[in-house]
């Protein structure tokens, strides 16, 4: 890739901090080269603070665009022209694209998720789900979600600095989509019993089970899982979590977090360049079991 770069290549980039790990530049770099595409992708370790600075830099190197990881998905949509309506409602985004210094925001973790559930062969559209965690995946997951047509959902959250967002939240979806959102929190194991036994999908959106700490689930009781609950985790390291474990054994269809994380990466990459991402290649590179 790097003997291809020249003085027309345009810029990406992922901004973020840690961002030394993250597999976008592999995944986008790779994508623009199979496809001819003259643009690098780099990650800069930027703080929060900083946020400002860099996005007055990328749009001084007429950049294309950027994604953005933690810590600065909800300042970058403070620093945005325009937020797509899942940004909007989440006031956080993870992609910037820059026509000619105007910047829109967008959120494509959600994007990802739902097309991860439709690779699986799971219909989620018009039925229920049950989401647990309010974080930066699990709002994303929430708002496009209930954007693209699943009936009910029920969120549980730690009643936290997290859950008054995530009232606010449900409270802008129950206004503006047919989705019915209700949130709640742990405490009451019947309500989330409940919840589960009339969801076709449950979600695991928080960092439990994630490594180190495999050992862990956020579900200990494992008479909640049926047959044909489809259960995903937002996880992807390690590949299969204790939940994922636990759901397989009880005959679930499982799905972890990867395929999610590539297509968020996909729609991104469509959003900047216009041209589907070569998924079968990207997932055969980075995403193989
Ligand atoms: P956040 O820190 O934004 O959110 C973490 C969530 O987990 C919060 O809702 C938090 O609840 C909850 N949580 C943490 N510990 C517990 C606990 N002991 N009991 C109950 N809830 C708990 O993180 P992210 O949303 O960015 O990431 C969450 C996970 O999703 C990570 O494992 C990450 O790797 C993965 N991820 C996967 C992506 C993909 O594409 N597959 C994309 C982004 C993230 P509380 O309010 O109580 O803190």
């Amino acid at each position: 890739m790097t003997q291809s770069i020249t003085g027309h290549t345009g810029l990406l980039c992922l901004l973020g901090s840690p961002v030394a790990h993250s597999i976008s530049p592999a995944m986008h770099n790779e994508a623009c080269d199979a496809l001819g595409l003259d643009y690098a992708y780099l990650a800069f370790d930027v703080p929060e603070v900083d946020m400002p600075k860099a996005v007055e830099a990328l749009k001084l190197f007429k950049a294309r665009g950027w994604n953005i990881t933690m810590p600065g998905k909800n300042i970058m949509c403070t620093l945005a022209d325009n937020l797509s309506p899942a940004s909007e409602i989440t006031g956080a985004c993870n992609t910037i694209v820059n026509e000619d210094g105007v910047l829109t925001a967008y959120t494509t973790d959600g994007i990802g998720f739902m097309k991860a559930v439709e690779e699986c062969g799971v219909n989620i559209i018009g039925k229920n789900m049950t989401l647990l965690g309010a974080g930066g995946a699990a709002t994303a997951i929430l708002v496009q979600a209930a954007l693209d047509g699943v009936k009910e959902i029920d969120v549980f959250n730690i009643r936290d600095d997290f859950f008054g967002r995530l009232e606010e939240i449900a409270e802008k979806l129950n206004e503006r989509t047919n989705c019915t959102v209700r949130v709640h929190d742990y405490f009451d194991p019947e309500v989330l019993r409940k919840a589960i036994a009339n969801s076709a999908i449950l979600v695991n959106g928080t960092s439990v089970g994630m490594a180190p700490n495999t050992d862990r689930s956020i579900i200990q009781d494992t008479s909640l899982f049926r047959p044909d609950l489809f259960v995903f985790d937002v996880i992807y390291n390690p590949k299969e979590t204790k939940l994922l474990k636990d759901a397989k054994a009880a005959g679930c269809k499982t799905s972890n977090g990867m395929y999610m994380l590539l297509y968020q990466g996909a729609a991104s990459f469509k959003l900047w360049t216009g041209h589907d991402m070569p998924v079968d290649l990207i997932k055969e590179k980075y995403f193989s079991a």
